[in-house]
């Protein structure tokens, strides 16, 4: 499928204030948010950016939505590299990628209707129609579009007299306002009532079929990401660990990383339960790492069961793993997988 928007070597270090310590030392601190990170989302199709709070997801769907600017790295929309803030190839970019929010209460005004949520959305993005009438036929259509039937019932309401749900469709209505070709997708239903998650998943999954959307899905629940996307890449403090078609990453997790994920599950089986993981680091299994001062080698090291020597040395390249059956690739980031290494 067609590639729509890729990162390359996305890196975002943040500084840290420093204290008079490091004032004195002359160190200067960053937290090393995302490093070197390599993804590529393509049309009519959902690829899923998992990892637990901390792991630096939220920072990539930012840095791609162009609400931070990044450290290091190149972003190309359509294969055109698309520079750090300011000038028209930065405006057509914005109104192509659009961004969903977690918190569908935060993202909208409440003072404002759902009717000039949407306007203002159009109008922004020079889409309201020529006069009235046409402009109440897209904002119909928009409603439409997110199953908010029939759409009168809802134009002329405040957010706090929607539920989250509708709340939330509300907002992607909003997105695609601007005519996305992509849809950055971050936790859209993790603060949602769980028996309504599905059903908001659902709509995203008819959205990219129907208008041919890129949609990076963003969430630290593996067993949605299986569910949902066709793509699934794990994110370990800041790094990209594993990647690949999610039947095969979920089915066969390779990185003792996704494995551990995976084991924390409640059941991937169980869709009523989508988006309702523990993360690991509730149980007992380790922290996530400072992102101050990240592990060397392999980030996952001090974590890990199967670590060896190098590890803890070594940064870990992609390893390419044998292809179940689809076609699809699948890598690790991860020694195990290294040519002639014991596994
Ligand atoms: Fe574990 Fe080493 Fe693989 Fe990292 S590279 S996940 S420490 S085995
Ligand atoms: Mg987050």
């Amino acid at each position: 499928p067609d590639v729509v928007l890729e990162a390359e070597g996305l890196t975002k270090h943040f500084p840290v204030r420093r204290g008079l310590k490091d004032l004195l030392t002359r160190e200067r601190k960053v937290v090393h948010a995302v490093d070197d990170l390599n993804l590529t989302l393509r049309r009519g199709r959902v690829t899923a950016l998992v990892g637990e709070s901390g792991s630096g997801k939220s920072t990539v769907a930012r840095l791609l939505a162009q609400l931070y600017k990044r450290t290091d790295g190149d972003i190309r929309l359509r294969g055109e590299s698309v520079e750090v803030h300011g000038g028209r190839a930065f405006r057509a970019y914005c109104r192509r990628v659009q961004m969903i929010f977690q918190d569908p209460f935060a993202s909208l005004n409440p003072t404002h209707t759902i009717r000039y949520h949407l306007t203002r959305a159009l109008k922004i993005h020079g889409r309201a129609g020529k006069n009235s009438a046409e402009l109440e036929q897209n904002l119909r259509d928009l409603l439409l579009r997110v199953q908010l039937v029939p759409p009168e019932r809802y134009l002329d309401k405040f957010p706090h007299e929607l539920s989250g749900g509708q709340r939330q469709r509300v907002s992607i209505a909003r997105a695609l306002g601007a005519d996305p070709e992509v849809l950055l997708a971050d936790e859209p239903v993790s603060m949602l009532d769980v028996s309504i998650r599905l059903g908001v998943l659902n709509l995203l999954a008819d959205l990219k079929d129907r208008l041919n959307l890129a949609i990076l899905y963003i969430t630290h629940d593996i067993a949605s990401a299986r569910y949902f996307a066709d793509e699934t890449m794990v994110m370990y403090a800041g790094r990209m660990v594993e990647g690949g078609d999610s039947e095969t990453v979920t089915q066969n997790p390779a990185h003792p990383y996704t494995r551990l994920l995976i084991e924390s599950a409640p059941d991937p089986d169980r869709l009523d339960r989508v988006g309702d993981l523990r993360a690991p680091e509730d149980q007992g299994s380790g922290e996530p790492p400072s992102l101050i001062a990240p592990p060397t080698g392999c980030r996952f090291h001090p974590r890990c069961v199967s670590a060896m020597p190098k590890c803890s040395t070594e940064l870990p390249p992609r390893f390419e793993l044998p292809v179940v059956d689809n076609g699809q690739s699948h890598w690790a980031a991860c020694w195990l997988y290294e040519e002639g290494a014991a596994k």
